[in-house]
């Protein structure tokens, strides 16, 4: 066994597991074989995100155990489906995996028994959503994420009424953990839209896969700490076998601005516009902490009561209190019930508009959120001529969201309002962030994620460009042997 270990090159460990009588007698042929038989390949199936964009999720195989990242929603699917049923509770995954709306785990139903852990990145829908429907299919599982993303996820449960079997396991940022003999999970600090975002990282006895989806490389956030890139850097010398990594906005040729910047453009529009006598509304993503954070900044010095106002964005913000990221409860009021909401409204219309600022759900124009009812005229408030609209967003670009806006802005703008749009820097590496993440981790393979199409072959095309010869273009559902 001495003499025949060195020409196959083995890890001791692997070997060890073996019965020693199956190394008497060793032939060329045999070595051959059993090599193939005692390496742990990394295996890796692409299970949503690299068709369509969105509803993200992959499973990564090493040896006899897997770990699923991240379980999204397919948010456009999601949203059409779930847009006229008021109790989502009642959805099953069967339903919601027949409007496309969540990953399909058929695609690794061989692989089912051997999952050790489930991993979102981020509480962004998109990377977390499927859990209260999906983490049930792996019952004995731990969910295994950041301590804001467990409190989004359990806020989520509650309020939709969803109880799931399996247990949480909160990790933070730059912390380890060990998942079994031959995987270790570490979760890397980095900036994105929402807190507590991390690049994860398997480390494994056949190196090491790195799932950098979603990030930003921003050196002046708002809240919260730049990335971590001396672990990045760290891990680069260490070695990467293969990096997934978002791809969504691969063909802007450009480094996206960092945070202060959209903060910087929101203190443009609400102090430097004449506002006296008017309204001010703020809508933007429940989610983003960091712009809610500068939004009640800048109110404060238009001494403006601040208001928040809807479910969603109590859930997130309830979350980061809860951790002690932002204490907002001081400073604002956060309602979250229709009838609340409405009582709200009208003491603002018989207090006077200009007293307030308005921090309200509905940037996309989804008719059942409260900017929507306001312009409807549901809630007893009254918009009139001058009335400022501040879209800190951007307009996400499918179908139902562009029409869903377009309606919105038509009815505002027939009240003779002032819409001041995309208030808003992305949360999203460009194709410059890809290019210093690349340099920085050189892997030694590269999977586009997110989205499939062009956005996929333009990150493809700059991985090739800088001299990459392994990089995957994957489809749902494929898988590909990393060696
Ligand atoms: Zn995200």
């Amino acid at each position: 066994m001495k003499n025949c270990e060195p020409s196959i090159g083995l890890v001791p460990t692997q070997v060890q597991t073996l019965p020693p009588t199956l190394f008497t007698n060793c032939s060329p042929n045999f070595f051959k074989w059993m090599k193939y038989l005692l390496v742990m390949p990394i295996e890796i199936c692409t299970i949503g995100g690299y068709t369509q964009t969105g509803g993200n999720s992959v499973a990564i195989k090493v040896g006899e155990e897997v770990v699923i990242l991240d379980m999204g929603l397919s948010m456009e699917n999601y949203i059409r489906y779930t847009e006229d049923r008021e109790d989502i509770s009642a959805k099953s995954y069967k339903e919601l995996l027949k409007a496309g709306a969540v990953p399909d785990y058929g695609f690794i139903s061989d692989w089912k028994d051997k999952v050790l852990a489930i991993v979102p990145s981020h509480a962004h829908l998109d990377h977390c959503g499927a859990i209260p429907f999906a983490a049930s299919l792996f019952p004995k599982v731990p969910i295994i994420c950041t301590p804001y993303t467990i409190g989004v996820l359990k806020g989520t449960l509650e309020d939709d009424n969803i109880d799931i079997p399996n247990t949480f396991i909160a990790l933070s940022a730059n912390s380890t953990y060990k998942l079994s003999e031959n995987i270790t999970l570490e979760f890397v600090h980095v900036t994105h839209s929402i807190p507590q975002t991390v690049i994860v990282i398997l480390h494994t006895p056949e190196g090491n896969v790195m799932y950098a989806n979603d990030y930003k490389f921003d050196r002046e956030p708002t809240l919260g700490k730049a990335p971590n890139f001396e672990r990045l850097e760290e891990l680069g010398k260490e070695g990467i076998k293969v990096l997934i990594m978002e791809c969504l906005y691969a063909e802007e040729h450009r480094k996206m601005p960092s945070e202060s910047v959209a903060k910087q453009m929101l203190k443009e529009v609400m102090l430097g516009t004449n506002s006296q006598g008017k309204a001010m509304i703020v809508t933007t993503f429940s989610s983003h902490i960091a712009r809610l954070k500068s939004i009640i900044e800048l109110g404060k010095k238009l001494n403006r009561k601040i208001v928040f106002l809807g479910r969603s964005l109590a859930k997130y913000i309830e979350a980061a209190e809860e951790i002690h990221i932002v204490e907002f409860k001081k400073e604002v009021q956060i309602i979250s019930y229709r009838d609340r909401i409405e009582r709200t409204l009208r003491k603002i219309m018989k207090e006077g508009k200009d007293k307030y600022l308005i921090v309200c759900t509905g940037h996309q124009g989804e008719p059942k959120a409260i900017l929507s009812r306001m312009a409807r005229e549901e809630h007893g408030f009254q918009f009139t001529e001058g009335d400022i609209i501040i879209f800190s967003c951007s307009v996400i670009p499918v179908q139902l969201n562009q029409d869903n806006r377009e309606k919105l802005e038509s009815n505002l703008h027939s009240k003779n309002v002032r819409i001041f749009k995309d208030v808003h820097v992305s949360g999203h590496a460009a194709r410059e962030d890809h290019r210093e993440l690349l340099e920085l981790i050189k892997p030694q393979a590269v999977i586009p994620a997110h989205a499939g199409g062009e956005k996929a072959k333009e990150l493809a095309d700059l991985a090739v460009k800088m001299g990459y010869k392994k990089v995957f273009l994957m489809q749902d559902g494929k898988r590909v042997v990393v060696k």
